[in-house]
């Protein structure tokens, strides 16, 4: 990251995007180097339309959650005596004049919507911008490659991260709740800290995590913390610290490692998302592959409705189409059953995950679907699941699968 201390006029305007959140923040944590600070957040262009098949490109569950985290940034900024404004559009951001005079800071994201919203931005600015990469775990600079070099095998990459690479160190660490908040699906940093606690320290769940992560069934066989990840509510970097921390202070095992592992799958398509741009979003994904997928309609809602006849894909998308959410397990299952027993385009399977997961972050959605459609980064060419054979492993009681058929 550049150092804030770069910035030239000091009469900050800050964009919320992915970064929300007042603790551990590169612009809040450093509010007191500001002459002024005011923010703001705009609403994405697609807020209130939908996809060609009639769906909400943005589900109620999914409106629900960020407004809740909208809510609890409002309220943590007031705290703080910051001016926070929420705006449906960039014309109607513009023409508040929020922009006049003062240096921009935002952080970076790097999938084709957002890059088009950033660019209508700036285009109207003509002051400082000043921009940052606070995503991920391990940003460009710490990378021990170049970027355009990346390996595109994770195993690579990780092990190069590993070895050679540094992760990103929290700008301010957050301290962890004393009354934290029980679980519930709800956006804001309390609920995100709340729940790092609750996983690690209160209950060590985390120590169990390797054994427990196939799991479908509760909210506890694995840590949950992606939809407070896909807004920033949590940093990534905290949870590392956090995860370290634990496996000083309590125990470090096989399953404490393995947390830290499927972070470094999200910086995967974090990073590799900024080498490929629209090509995760296009047919042919990163790898230009002709496909012959059907974009049938009827068949694509009995598998969105989850009356497909197959049971562990059925349970899947109905609890996804009540609670929003769906576990790994589930959301491989569903993926390659659309792709490769229906022959749907991946991309619809794709665009309805994004309207309906509370967790939804256009580089781990739309890499998965890749990778699954033997488009993206998998280096076998073909990722098929035996749904009735994942059911038997991954359900032997039948409780998951009865809980959502009846
Ligand atoms: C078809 C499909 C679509 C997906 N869409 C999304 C999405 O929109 N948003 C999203 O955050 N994840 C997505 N994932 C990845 C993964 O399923 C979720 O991150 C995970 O299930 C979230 O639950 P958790 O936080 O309890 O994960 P845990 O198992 O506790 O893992 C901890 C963290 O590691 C990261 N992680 C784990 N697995 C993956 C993975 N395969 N790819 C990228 N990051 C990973 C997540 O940030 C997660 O919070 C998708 C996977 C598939 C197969």
């Amino acid at each position: 990251m550049n150092a804030v201390n770069e910035i030239k006029n000091r009469q900050i305007v800050h964009w919320f995007r992915n970064d929300q959140r007042v603790s551990d923040h590169e612009i809040i944590s450093n509010m007191n180097k500001f002459d002024s600070l005011t923010t703001f957040y705009v609403h994405a262009d697609k807020y209130d339309k939908n996809h060609a098949l009639g769906f909400p490109w943005i589900s109620e569950n999914r409106k629900a959650f960020l407004n809740d985290s909208l809510l609890e940034l409002a309220s943590h900024l007031k705290f703080l005596g910051i001016e926070f404004r929420q705006f449906n559009s960039v014309k109607e951001l513009i023409s508040s004049g929020l922009l006049i005079g003062k240096t921009l800071t935002y952080q970076r994201i790097y999938s084709m919507e957002e890059q088009k919203q950033e660019l209508e931005v700036i285009q109207h600015h003509n002051e400082q911008v000043f921009t940052f990469d606070g995503f991920t775990l391990v940003d460009n600079a710490n990378l021990p490659f170049e970027l355009h070099k990346i390996p595109q095998v994770f195993t690579a990459f990780k092990n190069k991260i590993e070895k050679y690479g540094a992760f990103n160190k929290c700008v301010a660490l957050p301290n962890l709740p004393t009354n934290a908040l029980t679980f519930a699906q709800k956006g804001g940093e309390n609920y995100g800290l709340s729940r790092l606690k609750y996983y690690l320290q209160d209950t060590d769940l985390i120590a169990n995590y390797k054994q427990t992560r196939n799991g479908m069934l509760g909210t506890d066989y694995s840590s949950r913390f992606s939809p407070w990840l896909a807004l920033g509510n949590l940093s990534a970097r905290t949870i590392a610290y956090y995860i370290y921390q634990y496996e000083k202070d309590v125990n470090a095992n096989e399953s404490t490692y393995w947390l830290i592992f499927e972070l470094l799958w999200r910086d995967f398509f974090q990073l590799n998302l900024r080498v490929h741009q629209n090509k995760f979003f296009k047919k042919g994904g990163i790898q230009e592959k002709q496909g012959k997928w059907r974009t049938t309609d009827s068949i694509f809602w009995k598998w969105a409705n989850g009356e497909t006849g197959d049971e562990l894909v059925d349970a899947n998308m109905r609890e996804l189409n009540t609670t929003a959410w769906m576990s790994n397990r589930g959301r491989q299952n569903v993926a390659s059953y659309l792709i490769h027993d229906l022959g749907i385009d991946w991309r619809l399977g794709a665009a309805y995950l994004e309207s309906k997961l509370i967790d939804y972050d256009p580089a781990s959605n739309w890499g998965n679907w890749m990778y699954i459609a033997g488009v993206g980064h998998d280096p076998r060419p073909f990722r098929k699941f035996d749904t009735v054979g994942q059911a038997d492993r991954y359900d032997p009681s039948r409780n998951y699968r009865d809980l959502w058929l009846k």
